[in-house]
């Protein structure tokens, strides 16, 4: 899932794993340091943009204006913010600042596996969390070879990067079960709206749940109510559930016994 940041570069055709090593190490005193921050294609998960925009102390929707432009999931009609490059600047990622990555702490989790691309199986049963990685070696970059040889694993621990492929477990999730459909199911342009407020826009969709008649129609305890108030990642498992039960009837909320006798359950 996690692709190389930019695509067109050589990928070593070597499937790796868990327990596969490597020997890499980035240093700033390297000649090569930030040239694989300059004309990269850098796309966004959901838990990326919720730890940018609260660095950055901004709205999701004034994150995404200012930061992104519009992308798609890899063979999929699904959209996905990507970094927008600073053209004035050398196709600069806008974070690069003179020392170096200014977000380093709250960087994507794409910057993270470098030079390691993640995937998983494209199989629908993700339920075993089976990944599989392969090495990006690019030609500009120094910092093969160097350093401590380590696992994937260890790599992985070692970059920050698990509580990423764990709040962003639901989204992989959906963008499996979407493709699971096929090419040739057409995704209406309202669902693609709704799946890109609840994934990436997390302020629009607390609006949404706040203010519109989601509350009529599912039945969401008094406290999981109260903590999407404040936590950006359960008002994102809330999206998740919302989207697996409005696109793929995975009935992971509870409809309001009312509005299911109804028969008339519409969003707004
Ligand atoms: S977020 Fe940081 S590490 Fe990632 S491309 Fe931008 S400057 Fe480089
Ligand atoms: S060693 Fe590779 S990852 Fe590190 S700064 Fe150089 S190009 Fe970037």
């Amino acid at each position: 899932m996690y692709a190389p940041k930019d695509s067109k570069k050589p990928i070593v055709p070597v499937r790796l794993d868990l327990d596969s090593t490597i020997c890499f190490s980035c240093d700033k005193d390297l000649a090569c340091f930030t040239k694989c921050c300059h004309n990269n294609s850098t796309f966004l998960t959901p838990y990326d943009i919720i730890r940018l925009k609260q660095r950055l102390q901004m709205a999701s929707d004034e994150f995404l204006l200012t930061y992104t432009t519009p992308g798609k999931v890899e063979a999929s009609d699904l959209p996905v913010p990507m970094i927008r490059l600073v053209e004035e600047k050398n196709n600069a990622c806008p974070f690069l600042g003179e020392d170096g990555c200014s977000v380093y702490e709250d960087r994507p989790v794409s910057c993270r596996y470098y030079p390691i691309a993640a995937g998983l199986f494209h199989n629908f049963d993700i339920s075993d969390n089976e990944s599989f990685f392969a090495l990006v070696k690019e030609g500009h970059c120094l910092g093969h070879g160097l350093g401590q040889e380590m696992t994937i694993a260890q790599w992985r621990e070692n970059q920050g990067i698990p509580p990423y492929d764990e709040h962003n477990k639901g989204w992989v999730e959906i963008i499996l079960r979407r493709k699971s459909l096929g090419p040739f199911v057409e995704i209406p342009e309202k669902t693609l709206q709704m799946f890109f407020m609840a994934c990436y826009n997390l302020d629009a969709f607390k609006r949404f749940v706040l203010k519109s008649n989601f509350l009529k129609i599912y039945n969401i305890s008094q406290e999981r109510l109260e903590e999407i108030k404040t936590d950006d990642v359960a008002l994102l498992q809330l999206g998740y559930d919302w989207l697996m039960t409005t696109l793929f009837g995975a009935g992971r909320l509870e409809l309001i016994e009312q509005v299911v006798e109804a028969e008339q359950i519409e969003v707004d």
